[in-house]
């Protein structure tokens, strides 16, 4: 032998170890439903999550086993994570904004051994409990609660076994493609589909999207995931945390602007990361009251197109650089993050924004395609759109349970969206592939009509959608929610687009209502847009 070099297996585990031994200090900040503060450390988790292990071994949950949670970003939560990964069991997150019936499906779906519940979803417990076939233990999120025994008699809490467990619980050591998390993605084309993560695809994740040119952690940030845990592993935040020992400011169910604004302000958060909608809210309430978010470097927004005009209020305004990124529940889910390179530095204000309101290049470990319909694989010259396909270290293969690939022949990952990647690589995500608008043979982006039309100040929120049309098959239609007290009218809106985009693509219409269906991840549901609104052309055109 010519010699060789060390060889462990990636372990979730290990995370948790560095960070109780390395950032044994540093803070965990919890914000809980009533609005109480908590504060842990990466010390007293890491502790916390060896007694949890044990507990759970104590229950006869085996490797492999599936544990739930329906929680928000909490303490409690973080130590689950670590606890049900780093013993070998499957940390299955449940989103608590689903219906009640995706939520018996997808649990019993995916066999639930056990099942961790925040306090505040209790009625929720006791409305699907019954329909529930695999889960033997109910476990309250907190300590000992006569209320909660009384709904749920053989409830166990969270708190006591922590108490009763054994801190020198010693993690397991097993091959690093072991299945650690589950998480479904939100169904809303079919039933809900399991992507099931496993420790390697996990860590070779979490070391590069730490990284410089994507997220960018640090031991000096005070780290907010407004993204829940149970929206794709909350972005793998509390693992790259880990990682790097940043602090994380936990918002729980305070997902509104006032609430977040004060966390920013009170713990001097430097990073956060969440959905358009969320910075939507937080925009409103940092202007109403006077906030300029001093702490707040950097935030990342993914999840859905974040506007070209949030980008630059945060960057004019507030200081805070902008790091737009795309990724999906099957892709762990970072793929892309848009951060400038060398070159950039000489552009103009309205150039970069332009560069930046894009999804942004590649991280190293996945790669990206764009093909045709006839599965050509398409330049990348920053105009040709195609289908986006991936492959790469942190992707799925096949679905929690099935057998059959969720790859082309050719093994790549066909993500359902449409869009352009320009020769340095800078994606720009144009649609998915079912709320693309076919306009007399041409596609028209929903995504980019939207972006214009939230730049108007009167608007709040603003979907487009695909009409029905006798002439051109489909025209584009804005629904927008105005911003409180505007009074925009829909020339005013119609005005924002000209000159802005070609006139054929100028949408035909905008109707105004109270307010837009959101997804359980906040997502805007274009389906039921398209259902209320999809004939609202009806008799014009022909
Ligand atoms: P779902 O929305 O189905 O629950 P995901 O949260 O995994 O599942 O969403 C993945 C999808 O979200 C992507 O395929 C893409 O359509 C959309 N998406 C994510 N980030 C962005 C972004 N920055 N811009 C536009 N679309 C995005």
């Amino acid at each position: 032998m010519l010699g060789s070099m060390m060889k462990r297996d990636l372990l979730i585990s290990d995370l948790l170890v560095h960070a109780g031994k390395y950032h044994c200090d540093t803070r965990i900040v919890s914000r809980q439903t009533d609005g109480s503060i908590t504060t842990t450390s990466w010390g007293e988790v890491s502790v916390d999550a060896r007694r949890l292990a044990s507990a759970l071994e104590r229950l006869g949950c085996a490797m492999g086993d599936r544990i739930a949670t329906l929680a928000w970003n909490n303490a409690r939560h973080l130590g689950i994570w670590f606890a049900v990964s780093g013993s070998g069991r499957v940390c299955h997150t449940l989103n608590p904004r689903l219906f009640p019936e995706q939520l018996i499906f997808i649990i019993n779906d995916a066999g639930d051994r056990a099942l961790f519940f925040d306090r505040t979803f209790m009625p929720l417990i006791l409305a699907i409990r019954d329909r529930l076939r695999t889960v033997e233990h109910f476990i309250a999120m907190g300590p000992r609660d006569d209320e909660v025994t009384a709904a749920v008699p053989d409830a166990l809490f969270f708190d006591e076994l922590v108490g009763d467990g054994d801190a020198g619980y010693v993690w397991p050591t097993f091959a690093e493609d072991t299945p650690s998390s589950l998480c479904y993605t939100s169904g809303t084309t079919g039933s809900p589909k399991g992507v099931l993560f496993h420790h390697r695809s996990t860590m070779l994740h979490t070391f590069v999207i730490a990284q410089r040119d994507m997220v960018g952690m640090s031991a000096r940030d005070i780290v907010l995931p407004v993204v829940p845990m149970f929206h794709a592993n909350a972005w793998g935040v509390p693992y790259i945390a880990a990682m790097c020992g940043a602090s994380l400011i936990m918002p729980g169910s305070g997902l509104d602007g006032d609430s977040l604004v004060d966390l920013i302000d009170d713990y001097g958060v430097t990073l956060a990361l969440g959905v358009p909608t969320i910075w939507q809210m937080l925009l409103a309430s940092a202007k109403a009251r006077g906030s300029t978010l001093p702490s707040l470097e950097r935030n990342v927004i993914g999840g859905a197109a974040a506007p070209p005009s949030m980008i630059e209020e945060f960057r004019d305004s507030f200081d805070c650089e902008t790091l737009h990124g795309w990724g999906m529940t099957e892709i762990s889910p970072v793929a892309t993050l848009n951060q400038v390179k060398a070159g950039h530095g000489a552009l103009l204000p309205d150039e970069m924004t332009l560069l930046r309101s894009g999804q942004g290049r590649p991280a190293f470990g996945v790669d990206m395609r764009l093909v045709d319909d006839d599965g050509n694989v398409l330049p990348h010259d920053g105009e040709t759109q195609g289908a986006l396909q991936v492959r790469g270290h942190w992707v799925v293969e096949t679905y929690f349970g099935m057998a059959s690939t969720a790859l082309t022949d050719d093994g790549w990952f066909d993500t359902g969206d449409v869009a352009t990647v320009d020769p340095d690589g800078y994606m720009v995500i144009r649609d998915r592939t079912k709320d693309i608008i076919k306009s007399g043979g041409e596609w028209i982006s929903s995504v980019e009509l939207e972006g214009i039309a939230m730049g108007h100040p009167g608007i709040a929120m603003a979907a487009v959608i695909g009409a029905a049309h006798t002439k051109w098959d489909e025209r584009p239609v804005v629904v927008a929610v105005r911003a409180e007290g505007a009074e925009v009218t829909e020339a005013a809106v119609l005005a924002e687009f000209e000159g802005r985009i070609a006139k054929w693509q100028i949408p035909d219409a905008v109707i105004f209502t109270d307010e837009i269906p959101l997804s359980g991840t906040g997502k805007m549901l274009k389906n039921r847009l398209r259902e209320r609104f999809g004939n609202a052309l009806a008799g014009r055109g022909a």
